[in-house]
């Protein structure tokens, strides 16, 4: 299916030039920085933190003590996207990872949202073309 006619989704690259710490794809992120697991997720397998209760302490106390190791998970424009920091603005959750990042910027866009630009629908729409 093609949306020739949205200038959103005819970027389709999902690695995009974002921020001042130029492109990286989630993968590669994930590679470079290691998130660490998420030790009181109990019976959960996962790598993130919650953005309430427990995990937001634990979060907060990494985050005071070494700040270049926190992430947010945000809802941001066209997409989701990993940036570096604590940040309240459309968080999701957070990461943590091993190796701390340098200098800030850091933008990694890991979902893009698909649908026509016009009215949002994810299947067909009058819109489409071809
Ligand atoms: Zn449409």
């Amino acid at each position: 299916m093609r949306w020739n006619h949205c200038p959103k989704i005819s970027m389709s690259s999902t690695i995009k030039p974002v921020g001042k710490g130029g492109y990286m794809d989630f993968e590669e992120w994930y590679e470079k920085y290691k998130p660490i697991k998420n030790h009181l997720a109990r019976g959960e397998d996962r790598d993130y933190f919650e953005t309430y209760d427990l995990e937001l302490g634990y979060v907060l106390g990494i985050a005071d003590t070494q700040p270049k190791r926190v992430w947010t998970y945000v809802d941001g424009d066209g997409g989701t996207y990993v940036v570096d920091g604590y940040h309240l603005v459309n968080r999701i959750y957070y990461y943590i990872t091993e190796v701390p990042y340098e200098g800030d910027g850091i933008e990694v866009q890991v979902d893009e949202y698909s649908g026509c630009a016009i009215c949002g629908e994810e299947g067909e729409c009058e819109h489409e073309l071809g």
